[in-house]
């Protein structure tokens, strides 16, 4: 029996009554069920709501650095238990890089909670010499975290750590894949003391967090997940524009190789890129634009190390490379982007899809699938969608065509990452001037970001707030004082302040 994790409202482990039920599965290893939660119904969810509404006016009155204290002690506990949080986060979506995301995590925290003693707000001069001005931050209120399932430790704490300390509240919905990594964060806010009501956890799957975005008394959505999901989030918030929305969706990041590359570089940031995580990450390459006059010792290469890429259960097996993809549904659109190559009669460099291996039967495991274009044609469905998951194309373009390869390169809705392996300083100039993407990397893959740099996409991948340390423009309303210190009015532009 699959022990069953409570919501966590008003600061108690709440169940909610009669709310129909979910698992959470190992995805290497399905008959490994890690437990049993709600999905939480609309007029539960307005409990948790009320009940961050109503903590919201003490919790604003605290000083900040006593706000940040809490966040502080909630390093503490990541640090203390990071071993078992890692293998929590391995166990429950798959991949082998846990650490990385607890430690992610854990840096996201320290950011919040250095904020706590940090300026928050401005002096501007006044043209009046008698007037002392500020620019002043406020909390929005009620905040609404929503969550995906790829980075099941790291992202919440993006999403809600920085708004607690400016003074927001916070009801979270983590992602139905992976709900007993958000259960050990509300668990570990608890034991940190974050008080009653100021963080909120609700478990469930679309519909929960649909009633999430909607209950009326949300100020703001923080969401991290599809453009799909996004899109709609957006959609409701600007027809109710007392709420506010920043959604961080999907990408189709291309990585150009140029014939001035370092080609042992190049071949490790493409393997790197399109491979970790198995494919799933926001910003995994899924476009390989090369210079055709390296393609001779670059596809052979690339082909070669994709081919060496340890592929498993990485709590079984500490050198995996690769973990399985996050569930069933997830294997089948990966194959159908696949089949819809194989149809097209691209040339398949490696035939990929779900793995046959017998170690892999107990799990969603795939291999690589990489395959080539002739030309580039960009009404090609698996150049334009995001697939997520181990499918790359490599799209070459004529011998030192930059402009092409940039063409390309922008040719997508997406904006979210980006990057170029080239020693000619020329086209990394070019590169950084014109690429339409949030996230820019040379000579780099386009995964590996920090939380103290500003995380998010532009066109279809974001919309202007990102995530990481800048959100705090997001989860605070700019208030501007001006204080008279004179027995006087005076007025600025000159205006006068005679009343007759
Ligand atoms: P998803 O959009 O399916 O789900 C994300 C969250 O939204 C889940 O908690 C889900 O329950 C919830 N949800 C679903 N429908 C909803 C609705 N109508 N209203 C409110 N909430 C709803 O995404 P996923 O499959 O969990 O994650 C993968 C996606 O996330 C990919 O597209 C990936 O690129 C993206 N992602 C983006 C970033 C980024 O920072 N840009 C980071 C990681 C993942």
């Amino acid at each position: 029996m699959a022990e069953f994790f409570k919501n966590y409202v008003a600061g108690e482990f709440h169940s909610p009554p009669g709310a129909e039920r979910f698992f959470s599965v190992n995805p290497a290893r399905t008959s490994d069920v890690l437990g049993e939660f709600a999905i939480t119904p609309a007029e539960e969810v307005s409990r948790a709501v009320e009940a961050a509404r109503q903590a919201f006016p003490a919790w604003k009155a605290v000083s900040r650095p006593l706000r940040a204290e809490v966040i502080d002690r909630f390093v503490q506990l990541c640090k203390k238990n990071q071993e078992e949080l890692a293998k929590l986060v391995t166990r429950e979506c798959g991949k082998p890089e846990g650490m990385a995301d607890v430690i992610e995590g854990i840096h996201m925290s320290q950011v919040a909670a250095a904020f706590g003693r940090l300026p928050y707000g401005e002096v501007i001069g006044s043209e009046i010499a008698s007037k002392d001005a500020f620019l002043l931050r406020r909390p929005v209120g009620v905040i609404a975290a929503i969550s995906p399932w790829n980075f099941p430790f790291a992202i919440p704490l993006w999403l809600f750590q920085i708004a607690m300390v400016e003074g927001n509240t916070i009801v979270f919905k983590p992602s139905e894949d992976t709900p007993l990594c958000g259960q050990r964060i509300a668990g570990m806010l608890h034991e940190a003391g974050v008080p009653p009501g100021v963080f909120n956890l609700v478990h469930g799957d679309g519909a929960t967090g649909k009633a999430l975005v909607e209950h009326e008394d949300i100020n703001a959505v923080c969401f991290t997940g599809s453009y799909e999901v996004g899109r709609l989030i957006r959609m409701h918030c600007a027809a109710h524009p007392h709420k506010r929305a920043a959604t961080e969706c999907g990408g189709k990041s291309g990585l150009i190789i140029t014939k001035h590359a370092n080609l042992e570089l190049a071949v490790n940031a493409a393997v790197l890129g399109c491979f970790r995580t198995a494919g799933q990450r926001c910003v995994s390459t899924s476009r390989l634009i090369v210079d055709e006059s390296i393609l001779p010792k670059f596809v052979p290469a690339f082909i070669e190390r994709t081919k060496q890429i340890r592929i498993g259960d990485a709590l079984r097996d500490p050198n995996v490379f690769c973990g399985p993809q996050i569930n069933r549904e997830a294997v089948e659109k990966v194959e159908r982007y696949n089949q819809m190559v194989r149809d097209s009669g691209r040339k398949v460099l490696l035939n990929g899809g779900p793995s046959a291996a017998p170690e892999h039967r107990e799990g969603h495991f795939m291999s690589p699938f990489v395959y080539q274009m002739d030309q580039y044609d960009s009404s090609f469905r698996p150049l334009q969608e995001e697939i997520f998951g181990m499918n790359a194309g490599i799209i070459p373009y004529p011998e030192g065509d930059f402009e092409e390869a940039l063409r390309i390169h922008n040719d997508t809705e997406y904006g979210l990452a980006g990057a170029i392996i080239t020693d000619d300083m020329r086209e990394a100039r070019e590169f950084k001037e014109r690429a339409e993407v949030g996230l820019m990397y040379i000579n780099l893959p386009t995964i590996g970001a920090e939380v103290h740099l500003p995380f998010g996409g532009l066109k279809r991948s974001g919309n202007g707030h990102p995530s990481a340390i800048t959100l705090r423009e997001f989860v605070t309303d700019k208030v501007a004082l001006t204080h008279n210190f004179s027995s006087s009015i005076q007025l600025a532009q000159g205006l006068s302040a005679k009343v007759q």
